[in-house]
């Protein structure tokens, strides 16, 4: 009998997709956030994400305090993606009964200082018992800019690729995590932060939406190669991006790293990542740590890497891979 290897997360995402949808829904299966049309001229952005222990964290590396501020962020990234702004949360936990209570505390703390810090009210969640580990799933819903949404789709022949921050800085930060000894490279401190903390642009992700700059976005939660892939099969065409102009992490020398395979198809950095016409080169640049790494294009198909010897290389558009050993 086959298993859930051979099919993949698409195959499942595959399986619950194709239903008809009506108003007042706008995009169910497909884009980070599903869009709802809201009472006025504005929509309802809806998303779900989960932590899993064993999967996206261990406690032994990853304190409660992070895993609680990070469940709630990697949400959020998805509301920034649409260029809205969260409104509320729930929380549903599935918790061990031998964990301990500071444990849940300090979750608590991160969590409550995501909240507080992004302006997201709790409103409320579920609570259960778990025979093998911890379990995270969060929902957020919140609100466009108006009419205005960021779409995965919508990307055109010529336009600039952009993305904020790092890309690799988290992946670098969980290898930093994952070294026996402590690492105490400034570099290396960054990349951890990044990794436990990460910060969800939603700054970016309404200014994108409310001066319509963007003319597609997606976060960075899977590496650059699967999402910009994301990018251009929604959009129907291709893109060419420069090593050259990659802001590469910077890797402390007890790791060994590649740092462009990090930001290739290194994951969860939650920046974000879009197109835009070339027009708007300046108003991007002012906003500030927002690098242009290649071009939309119906030259090639999928993403192609123009590496620093000038050789064009298809890339891989696989990040994590979450069913590959079960
Ligand atoms: P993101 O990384 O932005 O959170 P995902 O890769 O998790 O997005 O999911 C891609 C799309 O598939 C999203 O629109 C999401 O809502 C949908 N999706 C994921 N898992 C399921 C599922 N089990 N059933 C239905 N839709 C799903
Ligand atoms: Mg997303």
């Amino acid at each position: 009998m086959r298993d859930l290897g051979d099919l993949g997360e698409n195959g499942i995402i595959q399986l619950f997709s194709g239903a008809e949808l009506h108003e007042p829904v706008i995009k169910g299966i497909g884009d980070d956030c599903a869009v709802i049309r809201g009472a006025k001229d504005d929509y309802i952005l809806l998303t779900t994400d989960m932590m899993v222990e064993g999967i996206h964290f261990e406690k032994a590396t990853c304190p409660a305090y992070e895993i609680g501020w990070k469940s709630l962020a990697v949400n959020l990234s998805d509301i920034a993606a649409m260029g809205g702004q969260p409104e509320a949360c729930l929380l549903a936990i599935s918790l061990p009964g031998s964990l301990q209570q500071t444990w849940l505390v300090e979750f608590r703390d991160g969590w409550m200082a995501a909240a507080n810090r992004y302006g997201c009210q709790v409103i409320g969640g579920d609570t259960c018992g778990s025979s093998s580990g911890i379990a995270i799933s969060v929902t957020v819903y919140g609100r466009s800019a108006g009419s205005k949404v960021l779409w995965r789709f919508g990307a055109s022949d010529g336009d600039d690729v952009w993305v904020s921050g790092a890309p690799g800085m988290s992946a670098l930060g969980l290898l930093v995590l994952q070294e026996s000894k402590e690492n105490k490279d400034v570099a290396g401190k960054a990349a951890v932060a990044k990794h436990l903390t990460p910060e969800p642009q939603l700054e970016l992700g309404r200014f994108l939406a409310v001066e319509s700059l963007a003319s597609s976005c997606i976060d960075t939660s899977d590496g650059i190669a699967t999402d910009l892939g994301h990018i251009c099969a929604a959009s129907h065409l291709g893109a060419i991006i420069e090593e050259e102009l990659f802001p590469l992490p910077d890797v402390p020398p007890s790791i060994s790293a590649d740092p462009t395979e990090l930001a290739l198809y290194g994951g969860e950095d939650y920046d974000l990542l879009f197109t835009a016409p070339n027009k708007n080169r300046r108003r991007l640049e002012e906003f500030g740590n927002l690098h242009r790494i290649g071009i939309i294009t119906s030259d090639v198909r999928g993403v192609v890497l123009l590496n620093r010897s000038g050789e064009q290389m298809k890339i891989r558009g696989e990040g994590f891979r979450h069913f590959k050993s079960f």
